[in-house]
């Protein structure tokens, strides 16, 4: 039978969230139900909230970093069991044939993947529906294993915040001997620097805001910069062998692909309202690139939750009851979150 859960909804446009009810669909023979513990509050859920990326779907419950235990597994499921955790990333279907989905690369699937929220089931027009509510029924092969060594409210981010830092580190083989510059310390960065010196790189964060400084060494940085400070800039001039560039606001590409050294590489991961112009000279001079990442596959994203049982790497958290989201996305737009907020869904469940 499907479930009438109890949910935090966009029902407009910009509206605040409010309480909203929708029922999941039944557990089918390879789907698993998880009761949602926790879930992480993604910029994403913000942006499309607000519309900014076009095409948003009304009523949106949003959320995509999410954590719960197992309530009941179908007939054919093989790789879960009840009262186990499991955990849901970004996307919960793809189209399981194209050559990124046949490698294992499901974010890049090019019939599209299926969102978590803000989409629809495949070949439906049944929208798909996010964790900022009590239960969610997911095909087991877009389900993640997490460990209980660790924090789940800490774990949830990984989903997204996580294999987003934590993919394009892999894919470019950052490690050892290496300089790695982190541009911008928020939900995005902070993992970031974690994952980075984790790997064995000397890591530096570049932030606008002076005030970070202690929080980037805390988090495991060697080093520090000021983004504003034209000085300290210009001394890092073909510092570093690789850059992970995670601000979504307006910025100049340039300013940082100057501090790669001679075949360096700059991955983006935030996304910027407006184009930024790349001066072809300052690529071309010393062979730099410039490169982005989205998320990570199934493969990679349980690789890395791995990674972190072992390592015991997780995110830095404020909790929050599903009452004060609204409160928290104002916070968010002036980036004042220590690094993510995650929702406690027991709130939602009185
Ligand atoms: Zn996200
Ligand atoms: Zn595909």
């Amino acid at each position: 039978m499907p479930t009438t859960v109890n949910a935090y909804a966009a029902k407009e446009v910009s509206r605040p969230l409010e309480p909203f009810n929708f029922q999941r669909r039944d557990t089918g023979p390879n789907d698993i139900k998880i009761d949602i513990l926790f879930c992480g509050v993604c910029h994403s859920d913000l942006h499309q909230v607000r519309d900014e990326w076009g095409g948003s779907i009304f009523p949106m419950v949003p959320g995509h970093e999410i954590v719960g235990r197992i309530l009941q597994v179908g007939d054919k499921v093989t790789n879960f069991q009840v009262g186990e955790l499991a955990g849901i990333g970004c996307f919960v279907d793809s189209c399981r044939s194209c050559p990124s989905c046949q490698a294992g690369e499901e974010q890049y699937c090019e019939k599209g993947m299926t969102g978590t929220y803000n989409s629809y089931e495949r070949g439906t027009k049944n929208p798909t529906y996010g964790g900022y509510s009590t239960q969610i029924v997911v095909d087991e092969k877009y389900a993640l294993h997490i460990s209980d060594k660790l924090p789940l409210e800490r774990v949830a981010p990984l989903l997204c915040a996580g294999i987003t830092t934590y993919s394009p580190l892999r894919h470019w083989n950052v490690g050892n001997g290496q300089k790695v510059g982190i541009v911008g310390l928020g939900g995005l960065g902070h993992m970031g620097v974690k994952f980075a010196a984790s790997f064995g790189a000397e890591v530096t964060v570049l932030s606008t805001s002076p005030s970070k400084e202690n929080d980037a060494l805390e988090l495991g940085a060697h080093h520090f910069a000021v983004t504003k400070d034209r000085e300290q800039m210009k001394k890092l001039r073909g510092e570093f062998d690789f850059i992970l560039n995670t601000i979504s606001a307006q910025h100049d590409y340039n300013d940082y692909l100057q501090l790669l050294k001679t075949n360096g590489t700059m991955v983006v991961v935030g996304i910027p309202p407006t184009p930024s112009t790349v001066m072809a000279g300052i690529v071309i001079g010393n062979r730099r690139s410039l490169a982005g990442s989205m998320i990570g596959g199934i493969r990679e994203t349980q690789e890395m939750l791995t990674y972190c049982a072992e390592h015991n790497i997780t995110s830095d958290v404020e909790v929050i009851d599903i009452s004060n989201i609204n409160t928290a996305y104002e916070r968010m737009l002036k980036n004042d979150v220590r690094y993510r907020f995650v929702i406690d869904i027991a709130s939602l469940k009185k």
